[in-house]
Order: C-alpha cells, then sequence, then structure tokens
C-alpha cells in the first residue's frame, strides 16, 4: 500500500480526536516530507541524534516533534525548547536534569511519564509502586509540565494487549481526579502498528504508528 492509504486507512478507523504521531525513526527525510505533505504534523523519533538531524534538516514551523525513546541525562540539552513533547520521563534523576536546563534557557518541557506497566527488565518506563515518588518530584518542578502518560506494552495476543491498556488507563483517570500543580492527564500515549485499535478502544488519545505508515524498517540502511 502507498504511505496515502496507509494513512487514510489508519485515520478510518480512529477518531479525529485522536493525535496520530508517525514514527519516522530509521526512515530518511523524504518520508518525513511525504508523509507531511499528506497531512502529518506530529512526527516521532526514539534517538536524540537522528532527532535533532532531522529537526535541523525539515524546517516547516507547524510540525511537532515527539521524543518517543529513552531519553539519556546528558542528551537533554540537545532538545531544549525544541520538541512538543517527551513521552519518556521516567525518572527523578532525568526530570532534574530537564528542570535545570529547561530552567536555563527559560523554556518549558512538555512530558509525559512513561509507566513500564508489565514490569519488564528490558524496556524504560517507571514501575507503578515508584509512580508517586516521582509525581512528587514533579510537583516541586517549575519548567516542566507533565502533560499524561505513556506506556509501551509487552509483546502478547490481544488479550494480553487489552490488560495492560486497561491498567494504565485506570491509573490515568486515577490520576485525572487528582488535584496538581504541574501535572494534567491531557494524553495517553499508547498503542503502535500492530495493537492501536485495541489502544483506542481502550482509551488512548495519541497513538505512535512507524511500519503501519512507512512501511518496514530496515535497520541497516539509516540506523
Ligand atoms: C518504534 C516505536 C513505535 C512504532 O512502532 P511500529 O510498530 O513501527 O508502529 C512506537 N513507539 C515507540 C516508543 C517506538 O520506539
Amino acid at each position: 500500500m502507498s504511505m496515502l492509504e496507509n494513512i487514510m486507512s489508519i485515520k478510518s478507523n480512529i477518531g479525529e480526536d485522536i493525535t496520530l504521531v508517525a514514527v519516522s525513526k530509521t526512515k530518511p527525510l523524504e518520508d518525513i516530507k511525504e508523509a507531511y505533505n499528506l497531512g502529518i504534523r506530529d512526527f516521532g523519533e526514539n534517538k536524540v541524534q537522528e532527532l535533532v538531524y532531522k529537526m535541523d534538516n525539515i524546517c516547516y514551523d507547524d510540525i511537532k516533534w515527539h521524543l518517543i525513546g529513552h531519553l539519556q541525562r546528558n542528551k537533554v540539552k540537545y532538545i531544549v525548547g525544541r520538541v512538543y513533547l517527551i513521552h519518556s520521563l521516567d525518572n527523578i534523576g532525568l526530570l532534574e536534569e530537564i528542570e535545570k536546563q529547561y530552567k536555563n534557557k527559560n523554556e518549558i518541557a512538555q512530558v509525559l511519564i512513561q509507566i513500564n506497566i508489565g514490569k519488564e527488565e528490558s524496556k524504560s518506563g517507571v514501575y507503578v509502586e515508584n509512580l508517586e515518588e516521582l509525581i512528587e518530584a514533579c510537583e516541586s518542578c517549575s519548567n516542566v509540565k507533565v502533560k499524561g502518560l505513556m506506556t509501551i506494552i509487552p509483546k502478547g495476543d490481544d488479550e494480553s494487549c487489552r490488560k495492560h491498556f486497561k491498567e494504565t488507563k485506570k491509573i490515568f483517570d486515577n490520576l485525572k481526579e487528582r488535584k496538581f500543580k504541574n501535572l494534567e492527564m491531557k494524553y495517553l500515549s499508547m498503542g503502535m502498528t500492530g495493537d492501536y485499535k485495541i489502544a483506542v478502544e481502550e482509551g488512548a488519545n495519541v497513538i505512535r504508528i512507524g511500519q503501519g505508515i512507512f512501511g518496514k524498517r530496515d535497520y541497516n540502511v539509516n540506523a
């Protein structure tokens, strides 16, 4: 299928109020431009170096860049004031670095807290039992605003996917009922090419789709 057909097909499966983040990692600039010309404005990258390269070389001013991958503290300085949303806040050390770097440049960081809902050691994300501590730390920041939650669920069948999405939505809803200074539960980022329909059924309002838009990734070429 063409990129246009891919995008049309995804859009026909989701509501207007759902943000489709096109995950362009490993894909060339031309692919991003093509998607832009087909109406996509939100693009996701998982590596800071590749994200910065693409931000430097694609200069449409209404693009929203999303950092969806693990963020190392020493890379924060490269993205200050340049991304719309960081999806991967998962520890206090990283939070402190974001606060410091953004404060220095008088910018506000919009972030999602990434939850490791399946407790997989190989994945980033805060464990649920450590969430409260991270939230407290966020509340004492001045230049970081939490806008919601993100999760990457373990591989599994539809039933297992649904269970993890439901659990994440429950945490999202519980936080939504509380009053915070720096936290607002606006975005729930969950669902990728293989499971986004289930994610949307379970309450996601941001989905991150790579191969379902751009086709298979070849890590040997551009990664
Ligand atoms: C690569 C990636 C995606 C997109 O995965 P696809 O299966 O290609 O849709 C979504 N989220 C994150 C965090 C990713 O790294």
